[in-house]
């Protein structure tokens, strides 16, 4: 029997939900604003009811083996709990410091496998590109903040504490700015949709914020973006020597984002002669399913089901 899992994408502003085969056959995908997680009770517990809802709707009742679940926030070493997810709160603390396994789990009494977005992402990627055994691949993805991942020797970075691989609180010298995670100086604070979208109330308030690259592309200010965009995905080429970089993330994806520019920088900070130029940069994947997926093909790794199987 083709198993199926039910993967799951949570992002600040909406989640998305399918049920997937272990091929990355999406069968029923659902997208919700993120609102029906946080407002109204325990995080946790309204996700639960979300699930149990999606189950039903689509006759899913004893045909799931696994939910996968990606969260915007590092999630600890033994991938149980989800440290902090910012832009989940409510009046309860969103998900923050909860076991979302051991909660979903005895509700749902299904397997649950929650991991960072970034890493469920980057898992998308390697499936469908078939990169897993083929070297060192990197995810980095410009969103709100900047999210990471890394996966060499056939396994995600995770550390000691599950948090590896934070790129996006990589530290700039001689900085001030306060970054969301209490330090001061972190890349986010520069080079992420936040920095972008403050420099762009700051200079072009009164233009739609879809436009600034196609309308500033070159002045000044979005260069220095750029060069911030560049320092922590060159600092990361650096330590690691990776053979592909994958970039995605909603600031990447915007209109007439200045790609080749962000190229140029990245490649005047990498060592010379390597890791220099040569390694592969591919733009992510802009199926809108592409974390649902990587999130339920990640729970069937876990419980044993590899692609296809
Ligand atoms: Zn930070």
């Amino acid at each position: 029997m083709d198993k199926k899992a039910i993967g799951i994408d949570i992002g600040g502003t909406s989640f998305r939900m399918g049920a997937v085969t272990s091929d990355g056959t999406v069968t029923c995908f659902r997208k919700v604003s993120s609102r029906t997680i946080c407002e109204g009770g325990e995080a946790v517990l309204l996700l639960a009811e979300q699930i149990r809802h999606f189950i039903c709707e689509h006759g899913l009742e004893g045909r799931i083996a696994a939910i996968g679940i990606g969260f915007p926030s590092p999630v600890d070493a033994a991938k149980e709990v989800v440290y902090n997810c910012p832009n989940l709160q409510n009046e309860t603390g969103g998900f923050d410091g909860r076991n979302v396994v051991k909660l979903l789990e005895e509700r749902l009494s299904v397997p649950v496998f929650i991991n960072k977005d970034a890493n469920n992402l980057l898992q998308y990627e390697l499936e469908i590109h078939g990169w897993k055994n083929q070297g060192t691949t990197i995810g980095i993805y410009y969103g709100t903040g900047i999210g990471n991942s890394v996966y060499l020797n056939d396994h995600f970075l995770s550390g000691k504490h599950g948090v590896a691989c934070d790129l996006g609180h990589l530290p700039f010298y001689l900085s001030d700015r306060c970054c969301t995670c209490g330090n001061r100086g972190c890349a986010e604070c520069y080079g992420s949709g936040r920095a972008l979208r403050e420099l762009w109330e700051t200079h072009y308030g009164e233009e739609e914020l879809s436009d600034i690259f196609t309308h500033h592309g070159g002045d000044q200010v979005i260069l220095e973006f750029l060069e911030a965009m560049a320092i922590p995905f060159a600092a990361e080429v650096n330590i690691f020597d990776p053979d592909r970089v994958v970039i995605g993330g909603g600031v990447a994806e915007m209109k007439g984002f200045p790609f080749e520019r962000l190229m140029e920088y990245v490649y005047e900070f990498t060592r010379k002669p390597y890791p220099g130029r040569d390694f592969s940069v591919i733009k992510a994947s802009r199926e809108p399913g592409a974390g649902a997926v990587g999130s339920a093909l990640y729970a069937l790794e876990q419980l044993g089901y590899g692609k296809g199987e």
